[in-house]
């Protein structure tokens, strides 16, 4: 029994084992699917896509003021009266104010490398010098072999507001450098555009210039304050990201809160990069949930499972155990069973000295019954038999079926006539039942062989070998009989 315990509880550990296996493989394998189809749709799809189109809408807010600064780099009158000494001021800044208000931009500047003067729409700004930090941007840009360059500052001529100025070359004709003109538009209306498309894409939307400092972003604390370079996560990739010409990268960082997918554009009009960032966390989170509810169901399915394997053990237990210790027609003690229940009696008798007998009987002529109308009326004639029998006995009697049409009936308390007595109740009980059968009722008898003790000494064997032998007389003596062991 305690073996059989140890094998079941393996097989069902077994079970659980491989259903939770089973589960958790299957689970974590959708799980890195739907994970590798997040990623790859964002790095396929989605991300260059986004690019598209804020690179569009970027370049037209841009493009615009640096069409018109070149416009302002070629104007034959802005060359004509610097040519003439740069007389009356009125008319230089009735021109950038004409230009600042049918563009509607912040500002529009001329500075002048013969004199020095920093020409804005309402008059001279000041007069530039090299000493001057706030005037390195016009000695780096003097310096570049460049026609056009985009540069965040502060306005000085606006309180100091965070600008984008379009600085353009100025040549005359022999290409003699002149100065820097062009204009200034508000970082803050560009900013305002790109946190509407985060807001539209669900994605960080900034742009860095060739060092990584960051230049136009929804945040303005960060502009020009900021460098990827040095930053948490992405700065493991900044290499790449600054390396970035052609072709647009899309790449991938990790930080404390989770993935994120980048998507990057080289502007070559404005020698910026444009940066498309996806936080791949929320979409993960999804996949991440589902995987706990997939394992919480395989957890719950496991359970179920097993429970339902401990109660079909239990029932196959339970079966094997009455069919090891019973009999399954009749539902009478077996042959096994009564034996050792005979034994444990017969102490019991000799114990408190009470007499006790045992019945041994068989059916007479049982065989034919079979034989004539089929096994399931023979099965059902044991049944009433037995019935019959039981009606007779006291609730301390033990009745088992010993083998065939053959019973077995212990009697506790009762001596020889009255173990006589009881045998011929039963003998006319059975004789009176008809048994009904295709061909009409018919009766059956019984014949009886009985052993009696009075607190002797003796095993269940030799008190089963005494019925079984008055029994076998019996039976020679005529059918319907009774026969005593004591007057062989
Ligand atoms: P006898 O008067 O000498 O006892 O003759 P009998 O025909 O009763 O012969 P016996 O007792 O030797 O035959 C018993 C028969 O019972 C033989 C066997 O086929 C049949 N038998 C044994 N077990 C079962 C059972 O569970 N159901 C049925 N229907 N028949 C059984
Ligand atoms: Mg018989």
């Amino acid at each position: 029994m305690r073996k059989n315990l140890f094998k079941e509880a393996g097989i069902i550990a077994g079970i659980v084992f491989l259903l939770l296996v089973g589960f958790i493989l299957t689970s974590f394998l959708s799980f890195s699917v739907t994970r590798n189809l997040i990623i790859n749709s964002a790095r396929s799809q989605t991300l260059p896509l986004i690019s598209d189109n804020i690179y569009s809408v970027i370049k037209k807010d841009l493009l615009d003021p640096i069409n018109v600064s070149s416009l302002m780099a070629n104007d034959a009158f802005l060359i004509e009266w610097i040519k003439s000494g740069e007389k009356g001021l009125d008319e230089i800044t009735t021109y950038l104010q004409l230009i600042r208000e049918k563009y509607g931009y912040t500002s529009s500047f001329f500075v002048s490398e013969i004199t020095g003067n920093y020409y804005y729409y309402e008059g001279i700004l000041k007069q530039i010098s090299p000493e001057d930090a706030h005037d390195v941007w016009y000695f780096d840009f003097k310096a570049k072999d460049v026609p056009l360059d985009l540069d965040v500052d502060n306005d000085e001529a606006k309180n100091g507001l965070l600008t984008v100025f379009i600085n353009h070359r100025l040549l005359d004709h022999e290409g003699n450098f002149l100065g820097v003109t062009g204009v200034g538009l508000e970082l803050r209306d560009i900013a305002e555009n790109l946190a509407a498309y985060e807001d539209r894409y669900n994605r960080r939307i900034y742009m860095i210039d060739h060092d990584g400092l960051i230049q136009i972003h929804p945040d303005k604390t960060l502009v020009e304050a900021a460098n990827i370079q040095n930053q948490e996560g992405i700065s493991q990739i900044s290499d790449e990201i600054l390396s970035t010409k052609e072709e647009v990268k899309i790449l991938e960082y990790k930080d404390h809160k989770g993935i994120k997918t980048l998507s990057i554009r080289y502007l070559p009009e404005f020698d910026w990069l444009l940066v498309v960032e996806k936080d791949q966390t929320a979409s993960l989170q999804e996949a991440r949930q589902s995987l706990w509810q997939n394992l919480l169901i395989g957890i719950l399915v496991t359970i179920i499972i097993s429970l339902g394997v401990i109660i079909a053990f239990k029932r196959y237990n339970q079966r094997l155990e009455f069919l090891a210790s019973f009999d399954e027609l009749t539902g009478l003690f077996n042959r096994r069973a009564f034996q050792k229940l005979l034994e444990r009696e017969i102490s019991i008798a000799q114990r408190y000295g009470y007499s006790s007998s045992l019945l041994m009987l068989d059916i007479d002529e049982f065989k034919s019954v079979n034989d004539q109308f089929g096994h399931f009326v023979g099965d059902k004639l044991i049944i009433d038999v037995v019935d019959a029998i039981r009606s007779n006995l006291r609730s301390t009697d033990i009745i088992g079926r010993w083998g065939g049409d053959e019973l077995v009936i212990f009697l506790l308390r009762t001596d020889e006539s009255e173990a006589v007595n009881t045998a011929q109740r039963i003998q006319s009980a059975v004789e009176e039942i008809k048994f009904e059968t295709s061909q009409g009722a018919i009766n059956r008898t019984v014949s009886i062989g009985i052993t009696s003790v009075l607190a002797e000494k003796i095993s269940s064997e030799n008190l089963l070998k005494q019925a079984d032998k008055a029994l076998i007389k019996a039976k020679k003596s005529g059918k319907n009989s009774i026969l005593i062991y004591s007057s062989l």
